[in-house]
């Protein structure tokens, strides 16, 4: 409720206030940390965002599908992990669109998200 997210006329956050935390994690997947760190989400019955890189997505794609099975929400953070920064704009958006022909990307592209 919006009264919840106000504050209080002296300055001071209402009691009532929910505080939220929104947990993204990059680079992976990973084969030694992913699936230890999805359970430890799954445990703690708590949702987060990874942004993957495509070229690792290729290397273990059940470990994407395991991300998206459970629910979490999956972005792209290149295919290579280079600094799009550093690209022209048609080398940077080559980085995604590579990534894009992934069998595994979710399906519900308002979901999807990238990272710099
Ligand atoms: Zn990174």
């Amino acid at each position: 409720m919006a009264e919840e997210n106000t504050k209080a006329a002296s300055g001071k956050i209402k009691e009532e206030e929910v505080k939220k935390v929104a947990l993204t994690f990059d680079d992976g997947p990973n084969p030694d940390h992913t699936e230890t760190l999805l359970e430890g989400l799954k445990e703690r019955n708590v949702k987060a965002t990874f942004f993957l890189l495509g070229a690792e997505c290729e290397k273990y794609p059940e470990i994407v599908k395991k991300i998206h099975a459970d629910g979490h929400l999956i972005g792209v953070h290149s295919y290579e992990h280079v600094n799009l920064s550093n690209l022209t704009d048609q080398a940077a958006m080559e980085q995604e669109d590579k990534t894009d022909l992934f069998q595994f990307r979710h399906k519900d592209t308002k979901k999807m998200q990238s990272r710099l």
